[in-house]
């Protein structure tokens, strides 16, 4: 450890090398695409350093938590990210159950954490480009940050990228490379790109940074909880950043002290695109089973070989949760669902949190619940409309007339 000279190491989670940051860019340069790093801070300092209470002299949003973060507040886009909110909400008898709403974020979806946070870290070393391989909200959310900041956005979209997504996309000024395939044709296509051309890839899994800003949701849900940790968290899982940002983000508060016990995380996948429930239940490691390409209508949860899997695996196995798969016909009621019974309208792939849990058996009426809805439901109403839910209700509201 060299905690006199940096804030924070990098250590890899599969040869376990640590690295300076200045050492390597963000991926561990034995593993690479194998690979996936942890920054770790110096926590005993931080520990003695650091009192929750003062957190309330920050904004409420996802600076508020700068201390733990890689990169300095003051290259921050200007954009107010973080601080969505949480609401409790009744669901038959499973417990107490509350929603995190981050469909609210500047371009609607969670994945804004982690582009602010690139975008910081890429304004702190002067990058001129960026790219990023996106089903749509991971190149959204990085051409909304990097709109206004003179830094050069290009997007590795799939040819399926809902319609709505990539109308946001180009409207924020990106330059859109449209792949023929699904989300791993366009992974490999911007890796290849960046890599000739010496491009910041910000693409999710390659890029070990991108659980830096997406931990700070889970930051949030616990100051909300006045620093109580809720039994359990629903997450949508398509890579697997958010899974396993989420055990990193709860990891910390434990090692300050500030929770007392690790959630249980629950990390809910499209029954068409369940990579990472199959690992798991074959007691396999991350790469014992076969990638299939992946097929449903949750195009932000819709990853053939998830890029994050060591770090969604190892929150899922050592927070004591599981991995849940729910059907394209659970995930749009679930839109239906959340949007009658909470107001709050969400895209398919966030729904899968929701779905996850209502198919989930929860053991005891007295658990604590978060559901996290991850975009605004609005980024895919043509897929909405496709699915047949609306088309259904509207008629069975015709014929009571
Ligand atoms: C990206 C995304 C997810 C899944 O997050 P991963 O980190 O890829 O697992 C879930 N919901 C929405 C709306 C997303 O954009
Ligand atoms: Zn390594």
């Amino acid at each position: 450890m060299h905690f006199d000279k940096v804030r924070y190491e990098l250590k890899c989670l599969r040869c376990h090398r640590h690295y300076l940051p200045h050492e390597i860019t963000y991926y561990c340069p034995d593993c690479k695409l194998d690979g996936s790093l942890d920054v770790v801070f110096d926590y005993k300092k931080l520990r003695l350093r650091l009192n929750k209470s003062e957190l309330t002299k920050f904004p409420f949003d996802m600076w508020r938590y700068h201390e733990l973060l890689p990169v300095n507040r003051s290259f921050a886009p200007r954009l107010h990210t973080g601080g969505s909110p949480l609401y409790p909400v009744r669901v038959g008898r499973k417990g107490q159950v509350w929603i995190k709403d981050d469909s609210r974020m500047p371009s609607g979806s969670l994945k804004d954490r982690a582009s602010a946070l690139a975008v910081a870290l890429a304004k702190s070393q002067s990058v001129r480009t960026i790219a990023v391989a996106s089903t749509g909200n991971a190149a959204a959310a990085l051409s909304c940050m990097c709109a206004g900041s003179g830094i050069r956005n290009v997007v590795f979209a799939p040819t399926s990228t809902a319609r709505e997504k990539l109308a946001q996309i180009y409207a924020y000024g990106a330059e859109v490379v449209r792949v023929e395939g699904g989300y791993d044709e366009a992974f490999v296509a911007c890796h290849a790109a960046c890599e000739e051309n010496g491009w910041y890839n910000r693409s999710t899994g390659l890029n070990s940074y991108m659980s830096e800003g997406k931990k700070t949701v889970f930051f949030e849900i616990c100051e909300q909880l006045d620093w109580k940790a809720p039994d359990r968290v629903f997450i949508p899982v398509g890579n697997g950043c958010i899974v396993g940002a989420a055990y990193k983000g709860f990891h910390e508060l434990l090692q300050l002290g500030w929770i007392d016990r690790m959630p249980k995380i629950m990390g809910v996948q499209a029954e068409g695109s369940n990579y990472m429930f199959r690992a798991w239940m074959k007691h396999s490691g991350v790469d014992g089973v076969l990638p299939m390409s992946s097929r449903t209508a949750a195009s932000s949860i819709s990853v053939g070989l998830p890029r994050d899997r060591i770090k969604a695996l190892r929150a899922i196995e050592d927070s004591g949760g599981e991995f849940i798969c729910v059907s394209d016909e659970q995930i749009f009621s679930a839109v239906l669902d959340i949007a009658k019974t909470c107001g709050v309208f969400v895209e398919p792939g966030a729904a899968a949190s929701y779905a996850g849990f209502l198919k989930f058996d929860t053991p005891t009426n007295y658990e604590v619940s978060v559901l996290l809805l991850t975009g605004s439901g609005l980024k895919d109403i043509s897929g909405l409309l496709k699915s047949g839910v609306i088309n259904d209700k509207t008629r069975e509201a015709v014929s009571l007339i």
